[in-house]
């Protein structure tokens, strides 16, 4: 069974073939796999963890080719079942520039909304460190209680918890549902990856470090904060600190977050194969964990796309010793 289990949506992106204009402009898009489940599920596996997926795809050409794009790059996806009553889920994408993506999602509903608690193999999270889920699989029915039974079977399995918000507020009913929803979520959570925006949306804080506590105070261990070029942040109950980012020729920033997620993950590891968890480790621990998560963030911009982009352990391992010398 893969040591690292990462639940929820993968669906197909149809990305703008023309830059920095809106959805309504694009000329034309190009299909790539996605969802940042599954994003994070293919980063683990280019890293040399072993990952699986749990989700569901249509019984369609663009789930056929989701299944086989995760299983070429390695993911175990034997638990990545086929809904026959809907399709996979569509999102047009378009990159605005400055970072900025128009996005349209079509889920109405979409295959991956299906996966139900019938769906959940406990044998599969028998023996698996982390279990990961993002919050599109929190919004509607069964899909939700699927997520929450995956998790407590994991977190029963002392398997550590790690919830990435990705808040996506056109897919819930309001903002008042999204932020509930998110610190539901946060709360039992292990670990927690957020961007600045979302630490404030969930705790109401817009000092950095007081939405930090606040997040320790709903029992989360270890909170890690993207910010971009200039690196990441972290903080537990005894230890925090900022580790700085890579300078890099940006093309892309998609999946930047979803990579930075996997190379925390994929870094925890180790440690937790020891024996040490979330709350032994060190400043010097949580500062090479964060800058091997810088650096699988910082890789995945320089390339167009998320999956093409996703480096390898030996591309993160040259960017580390380059940086050193
Ligand atoms: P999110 O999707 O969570 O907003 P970010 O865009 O902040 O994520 O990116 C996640 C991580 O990827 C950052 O914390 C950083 O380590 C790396 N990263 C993102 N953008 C850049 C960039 N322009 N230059 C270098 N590293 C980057």
């Amino acid at each position: 069974m893969p040591d690292i289990v990462t639940l929820g949506e993968a669906l197909i992106d149809l990305v703008s073939t023309q830059s920095g204009v809106s959805l309504a402009e694009a000329p034309g898009f190009v299909r790539a796999a996605g969802g940042a489940p599954a994003n994070v599920a293919v980063a683990l596996a280019r890293l040399g963890n072993s990952a699986g997926f749990i989700g569901k795809v249509g019984a369609d050409p663009f789930g056929d080719f989701l299944r086989r794009t995760l299983s070429d790059e390695g993911v175990d996806t034997s638990c990545m079942l086929s809904e026959e009553s809907a399709r996979t889920a569509l999102a047009f994408v378009s990159l605005m520039g400055e970072g900025e993506r128009d996005f349209v999602f079509y889920r109405n509903p979409s295959a991956d909304m299906f996966l139900a608690e019938s769906d959940i193999d406990a044998g599969y999270l028998a023996d698996c460190r982390i279990f990961h889920h993002g919050s599109i699989s929190l919004i509607t029915e069964p899909n939700r209680t699927a997520t929450w039974v995956a998790r407590q079977t994991a977190a029963s399995a002392d398997a550590v918890i790690s919830y990435d918000p990705n808040i996506r507020l056109s897919l819930w009913p309001d903002a008042e549902d999204a932020r509930a929803g998110a610190r539901e979520a946060v709360t039992g959570a292990h670990l927690i990856k957020v961007s600045t925006e979302e630490l404030t949306f969930i705790t109401g804080h817009e000092d950095r470090d007081r939405g930090c506590d606040a997040v320790l105070e709903m029992g989360v261990k270890l909170v890690t904060v993207t910010l971009g070029a200039a690196g990441s942040y972290y903080k537990t109950a005894a230890v925090s600190g900022r580790v700085p980012g890579f300078k890099v020729d940006v093309v892309d920033t998609t999946g930047a977050g979803d990579a930075f997620a996997a190379g925390v993950l994929s870094g925890l590891v180790p440690f937790l194969k020891q024996g040490r968890g979330i709350c032994d480790l060190e400043q010097d621990d949580y500062y090479r964990i964060l800058r091997l998560a810088n650096a699988v963030g910082a890789l995945v911009t320089t390339e167009r796309g998320v999956i093409p982009s996703l480096p390898t352990r030996a591309e993160v391992e040259g960017m580390l010793e380059a940086a050193l010398s």
